[in-house]
């Protein structure tokens, strides 16, 4: 029998994107935390863990290292409390393509899907919920479980591992991703990655990160069936 395969999808710019409710609640709860005006603009948020997002646009925002270290748990709680409320359809754009995709993948035998992602497990499956594909993803790893987005492949090979009763070795282990941090988190480990154009990046610059696989986005089933699982 094959051996398994396990998919981790990476959430928003992959599968699907907010309306701005990211930035404007960590504005919103930093300044508040801070005491004075936080401006996010500075900071790149895509592909970052929330923690590492929190960290970054404080320090930038000149805030002392140790008050960030200080504030950051408070942070994380009072971020996922304040952005989960517009965690609503409304709010989410649902890529083209990924519930069919989703639909597709999830029955097949030796197949298993999760989520790899920089949210917090609460806002991650807030956004899931909201684009109504959260019962594809029965297990994940979260940005609550680290800071550092590569720590979080090993977290999901145990979790997977503990939900279907079946280890998976890492060159049956494919990352669904749109950034750089994607592709360094899945090559750090010797896992395949197959980044999509749907986030803030185009092909020439995610070509330039030599992805395993690089697809415009999750639209066309027969190609993702051929180029990311290596069917014929
Ligand atoms: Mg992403």
């Amino acid at each position: 029998m094959a051996r398994p395969k396990l998919l981790l999808f990476d959430i928003d710019g992959t599968m699907l994107r907010t309306t701005g409710v990211g930035r404007r609640t960590i504005e919103q709860v930093l300044s508040d935390l801070c005491e004075r005006p936080i401006n996010t603009n500075p900071v790149l948020f895509s592909g970052k863990t929330d923690p590492q997002i929190l960290r970054d646009v404080m320090q930038e925002n000149g805030v002392p290292k140790e008050d960030v270290e200080a504030i950051l748990p408070t942070a994380m709680a009072a971020y996922v409390e304040a952005a989960l409320p517009f965690l609503i359809p409304e709010n989410i754009i649902r890529f083209a393509g990924v519930p069919e995709l989703l639909d597709l993948l999830a029955p097949r035998p030796g197949l298993h899907l999760g989520v790899l992602t920089g949210n917090l497990e609460p806002t991650a499956y807030g956004k899931l919920e909201a684009a109504a594909i959260d019962h594809f993803f029965p297990f994940g790893s979260f940005g609550s479980d680290s800071a550092n987005r590569n720590d979080l492949l090993p977290i999901a090979l145990e979790r997977a591992r503990a939900h279907t009763q079946q280890s998976f070795e890492m060159q049956d282990v494919i990352l669904i991703g749109d950034t750089e941090h994607d592709v360094r988190c899945a090559r750090a480990h010797g896992a395949t990655i197959a980044c999509v154009c749907t986030g803030h990046f185009d092909r020439p610059t995610l070509a330039a990160l030599e992805p395993d696989v690089l697809l415009d986005d999750l639209r066309d089933a027969a190609l993702f069936m051929r180029d990311v699982l290596g069917e014929a």
